[in-house]
């Protein structure tokens, strides 16, 4: 257990996230294309997007790209951190064990952490997010 706080200390910045208007219902967020259980919460006409950004570094930067379709009932969200290094296909990724599975997870994959909260670590997607749940980095 002790392992596990640790790692989460690592994703301190959550982010309330505004969108423009209208409607009702529950919104399905996605995270960079893969579908996350992250509940939406609305303030009149506003959807406020809890995402998780990691701080990894001193400087860290992301650009967070948010798309609400009130049609579909959806918000997209693209997390891309410009700075990062892109690795990818060489090797196995050695946070999850190559499988593309968040290991911060229980059950791995799920999307939830083992207080069955939205783990902030794959932003409710259950995607590893060193790899973007390809496997490889
Ligand atoms: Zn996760
Ligand atoms: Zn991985």
């Amino acid at each position: 257990m002790r392992n596990k706080f640790i790692v989460l200390l690592i994703f301190c910045t959550g982010l309330g996230l505004g969108l423009g208007i209208a409607a009702s219902e529950t919104y399905q967020v996605f995270v960079n294309g893969h579908p996350s259980n992250i509940q939406v919460e609305r303030d009149k006409e506003t959807l406020l997007v809890p995402i998780t950004l990691p701080a990894a570094g001193d400087d860290d930067q992301y650009t967070v790209t948010l798309h609400r379709d009130d049609q579909a009932h959806k918000v997209e969200v693209k997390i891309d951190n410009p700075n990062k290094v892109k690795l990818r296909g060489a090797a196995d990724c050695y946070y999850c064990s190559g499988n593309g599975m968040c290991a911060n997870d229980y059950p791995p994959g799920c999307g939830r952490n083992y207080s069955n909260q939205t783990d902030g670590g794959c932003n409710g997607t259950g995607r590893c997010y060193h790899c973007s749940g390809t496997g490889k980095l």
